[in-house]
């Protein structure tokens, strides 16, 4: 069983608002929190403006900034709603290659609970003969991508780089089950406090977070948070995983909604591979 080991909460405070700006993408857009250094110019700083779910949601994300502007005019969004008939690629699917991590460390970044890795933790999918190396994890609640229509209690995307810094994102339906599951680890230690990091040491099973029966969607979309950044080699699960209600009402106290709509497929071809 895991356990925590350490609590700490990371020092924002030391990042000046004006000369940088601090992201934390949700969903893909990198490996770990990365530090851009910004031209200060008074008057013109630019700084990621705040977005949400909310008052500052979906809708809007493109007026909060001009980087955000692919959340509007982009044509190949995530997430979409998968349909069962998709057309089969049997030799399509996607290698998982996942196995126990020593350590997790958990960060409420104010949008999500993310999952970060040790570097060179070992874990990896193999999408059309390239390595991705997994970075992160994170949840949505409820689901971001539906089949038929139909949603979960929650999704959890495993965030993947490749050597050539592209993108590659395993998307895993959440349904919740009134019995205990392999989330419980992290989702009972999720931090409460923006900001706020805790070390859960393991080892934790990434195995024990997929389903057995690995049928998997494929298409090509975005990242699913601002800055919508497409290009993102998208696998979803065809079966879901269970949640424990309870860790699930948990989460829903931290975020009630952090799911973007889905968006229209503009031609795209989606796949089913089987595993
Ligand atoms: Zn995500």
């Amino acid at each position: 069983m895991p356990s925590i080991r350490a609590s700490r909460f990371r020092s924002i405070a030391a990042v000046s608002a004006a000369a940088a700006v601090l992201v934390i993408p949700a969903c893909g857009g990198g490996e770990q929190p990365e530090l851009h250094s910004r031209v200060d110019i008074p008057g013109s700083a630019h700084v990621a403006p705040h977005w949400d779910y909310d008052a500052e949601g979906p809708d809007h994300w493109a007026d909060l900034d001009r980087d955000y502007l692919a959340c509007k005019s982009g044509h190949q969004q995530s997430p979409i709603d998968l349909p069962s008939h998709a057309r089969l690629e049997p030799s399509e699917h996607i290698t998982v290659d996942y196995h126990s991590v020593p350590e997790l460390a958990l960060v409420n970044n104010g949008h999500t609970v993310q999952a970060n890795l040790p570097a060179d933790n070992g874990n990896r999918i193999v999408v059309d003969g390239t390595p991705f190396d997994l970075a992160q994890f994170h949840f949505h609640l409820p689901s971001e991508h539906t089949v038929d229509g139909a949603g979960a209690t929650m999704e959890v995307h495993f965030v993947h780089k490749s050597a050539a810094g592209k993108s590659a994102v395993l998307g895993v339906l959440m349904q919740a089950t009134p019995d205990p599951s392999a989330f419980d680890p992290i989702l009972a230690f999720a931090p409460q406090a923006v900001d706020a990091e805790i070390t859960v040491t393991g080892p934790v099973d990434l195995r024990a977070l997929l389903p057995g029966v690995v049928d998997q969607f494929r298409y090509q979309g975005s990242l699913t948070t601002p800055p919508c950044s497409e290009g993102v080699s998208w696998t979803v699960l065809g079966n879901p995983v269970p949640v424990a209600a309870a860790d699930a009402d948990r989460y829903r106290t931290l975020f009630a909604h952090s799911n973007r709509p889905t968006q229209p497929l503009n031609g795209r071809t989606v796949t089913l591979a089987g595993g």
